[in-house]
């Protein structure tokens, strides 16, 4: 089947909107059972990513930089930073990390969660 450019670019915008709203939903003091689940999430979601050659792209960029799963602040800025790497291989902008803090927004409002 032929590549569909629209399609990918919009697979890729969804993912990541999840994938960054979810790092902006991460606890500030994570346990150590909220790290690994973290890291975990992030190494399937770049084992199973539907794009076969953006998956192992990606999973090349998670071994040069591990996932940062300490803290919000850490896993935001982190994948801020392999999105970012991912721009520069496409020759896109990139994004300023600075402004990600209020950037991703669930919408949820507190569900319980205490955040946000
Ligand atoms: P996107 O890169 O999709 O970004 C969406 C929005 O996120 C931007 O408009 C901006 O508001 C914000 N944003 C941009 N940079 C950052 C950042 N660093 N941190 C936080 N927010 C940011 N496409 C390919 O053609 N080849 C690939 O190999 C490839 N690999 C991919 C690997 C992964 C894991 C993912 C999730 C996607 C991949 N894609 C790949 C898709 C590609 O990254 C883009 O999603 C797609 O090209 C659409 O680009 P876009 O310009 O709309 O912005």
């Amino acid at each position: 089947k032929l590549e569909n450019a629209t399609a990918k670019a919009e697979l890729g915008r969804a993912s990541w909107k999840l994938f960054h709203t979810m790092m902006a939903r991460f606890p500030e003091e994570p346990t150590a059972d909220d790290s690994l689940a973290l890291r975990t999430y992030i190494q399937l979601f770049a084992r199973l990513y539907p794009c076969g050659d953006c998956a192992s792209h990606f999973q090349k960029l998670l071994e040069k930089y591990p996932p940062q799963v300490s803290s919000r602040n850490n896993a935001a800025g982190w994948a801020c930073f392999v999105h970012n790497e991912v721009n520069r291989r496409l020759r896109k902008e990139l994004f300023d990390c600075n402004n990600i803090g209020d950037f991703y927004d669930c919408g949820c409002g507190d569900d319980g969660k205490g955040k946000k």
